[in-house]
């Protein structure tokens, strides 16, 4: 499209066009903003491919401090419960609110919402919509209620790559498309760039999803929070696309179970089996790959011939790869999908810069703790929107010149991939992380394009080297036990570089070994 950035001069612009974007700027209306994305809307973005749904305690049974219960108990200490109790209070009016801006939910023949169940939820709360398609679907509708919004100008294939800086609050974005650079002049920017996926072989985001926003946040000096929290899902369809295809909790929700090349039942032994907590039926699964055996989904029985009628888009990537769900199992592994951290944010999606804003999966607000509950995510993204825009529209602008700032090249995660899949994986330990900081740091610190993904990679890494315990998604074969107290990590740019700089004098025996 054609623009002209001193037309937009001075609105507040939001980066990133998923879900969480998208809801910041409808709640935005009517006061104008930027909506920004490197790809068309809601292309490239984790809420396209969300399957499951949205969890809300919607049924007779089920309350809003059941939904925190189970939220406080997946996060395994180390969740926000103030932070996490105002989320899931406000979840079905935000299941209301998506229904207004057009989003049609499966609903039964009575009418009522149709619940689905997953993993870690004592009761059926996850709302969901064309069956197992809810993500297409919300951006289906955000989209046409985004175009439809005459105060949002959406600017799509244009690329952020660096914050603007003054006096220590957000000046303006540097942004890269078609035509080149522009610099886009403003005192408020929210960042909505989803997930780190993409800096791992095995994943489920869009390979685009590695990270750029906790760079742009990182380098222009804000605090982020958790980040050795990578969430791995552990039925990814066992096969050579990438993206990895998803195979919803919810599979096993309607009573699919894992098995063996020999049909056996590996995890019958894990409390709660198949639907325990995603991390602990993750690292079982892996477990059993790296002794060699084959894992598979065996939804045979149950949901058996009414596969395709509850899951079509799922039967039909099945499909795709040669295999009927519904008369053989489904080979399965773990992947990387969902990041827990992200940039450190307030109950008002405030980061620690004067101007900067976080929503969706590359904010940390302590929601999802040390493993998020599945569907809380897009849960999240929704509700904070409103609260991240009402923050946004009540902040003054600061008046702002354009500060220079050299452009950085376009950012290849490839250089970066074999590093952090090895040493940020199920299981990690000290000797794979500290190899890994060491040959990340100079990625880093090149001007180049693997410089801004090792910049995560690096900061990721450092946070679980530091994190000597195992807790949640994060787990150290070296320090296999929880500490008693659990303490979120905080890290910036300038302490990662600064602890991996010293590392090698710390440990010099260990990177010896591992070099
Ligand atoms: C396969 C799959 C299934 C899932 N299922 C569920 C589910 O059932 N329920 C649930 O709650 N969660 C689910 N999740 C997680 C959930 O979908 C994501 O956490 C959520 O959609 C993230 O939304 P977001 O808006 O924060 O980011 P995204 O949807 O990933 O959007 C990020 C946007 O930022 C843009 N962008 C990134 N960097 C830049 C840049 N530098 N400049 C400009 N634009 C940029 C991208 O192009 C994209 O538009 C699933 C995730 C996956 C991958």
């Amino acid at each position: 499209m054609t623009m002209d950035a001193h037309d937009l001069s001075g609105r507040p612009i939001v980066i990133g066009a998923g879900i969480a974007g998208m809801m910041t700027a409808l709640a935005l209306a009517p006061e104008p903003v930027v909506l920004l994305t490197k790809a068309p809307l809601g292309a490239e973005a984790s809420s396209m491919l969300a399957q499951g749904g949205m969890a809300a305690s919607l049924g007779t049974d089920d309350s809003p401090a059941f939904h925190l219960a189970d939220t406080l108990a997946a996060g395994d200490g180390l969740c926000d419960p103030v932070t996490a109790k105002r989320i899931v209070e406000a979840a079905p009016a935000a299941i209301e609110m998506l229904e207004r801006l057009g989003v049609a939910f499966d609903r039964t023949p009575a009418g009522t919402m149709r619940l689905g169940l997953e993993a870690a939820h004592s009761r059926r709360r996850i709302v969901h919509a064309a069956g197992d398609a809810t993500g297409a679907e919300l951006v289906r509708a955000l989209a046409v209620a985004v175009r439809r919004t005459p105060s949002i100008t959406v600017v799509e294939g244009m690329e952020a790559r660096r914050l603007l800086i003054e006096d220590n609050a957000i000046a303006g974005v540097l942004t890269v498309g078609t035509s080149g650079n522009t610099v886009l002049l403003t005192g408020k920017v929210v960042l909505a760039t989803g997930g780190v996926g993409g800096l791992f072989h095995d994943t489920t985001n869009p390979l685009g999803s590695f990270g750029q926003g906790l760079v742009l946040a990182a380098r222009a000096g804000a605090v982020l929070s958790d980040l050795e929290f990578v969430q791995f899902h552990p039925t990814a369809l066992d096969g050579p696309t990438r993206p990895m295809r998803l195979i919803s909790e919810a599979v096993r929700g309607e009573g699919a179970v894992l098995i063996d090349e020999n049909g056996f039942r590996f995890l019958s032994d894990l409390p709660g089996g198949e639907l325990a907590t995603r991390d602990a039926v993750a690292r079982g699964v892996f477990r059993h790959l790296a002794k060699g055996h084959r894992v598979f989904l065996d939804a045979r029985e149950t949901p058996g011939a009414n596969f395709a009628a509850r899951f079509p888009a799922i039967a039909g990537f099945c499909h795709e790869a040669g295999l009927d769900p519904a008369s053989e199992p489904i080979p399965v592994r773990p992947a990387a999908h969902y990041h827990m951290g992200g940039i450190a944010v307030d109950e008002a999606g405030r980061s620690s810069l004067d101007g900067l804003w976080a929503c969706g999966e590359v904010a940390a607000t302590g929601l999802h703790g040390a493993n998020r509950l599945a569907s809380n995510s897009l849960t999240e993204a929704v509700v904070m929107a409103g609260w991240v825009a009402a923050s946004v529209a009540e902040t003054a602008a600061g008046g702002r010149r354009s500060p220079t700032v050299a452009s950085p090249r376009r950012p290849d995660p490839s250089s970066v991939r074999p590093i952090v899949s090895r040493a940020l994986g199920v299981e990690r330990n000290g000797d794979e992380l500290r190899a890994a900081i060491a040959a990340l740091l100079p990625l880093a610190l090149n001007q180049d394009a693997g410089s801004d993904p090792a910049v995560v990679g690096l900061m990721m890494a450092v946070s679980a080297l530091q994190r000597q315990d195992s807790r949640g998604a994060h787990y150290r074969a070296d320090f296999p036990q929880k500490a008693a107290v659990a303490r979120r990590s905080f890290i910036s740019f300038d302490k990662a570089i600064d602890f991996a700089r010293k590392l090698p004098d710390e440990f010099p025996m260990q990177l010896a070994r591992s070099a």
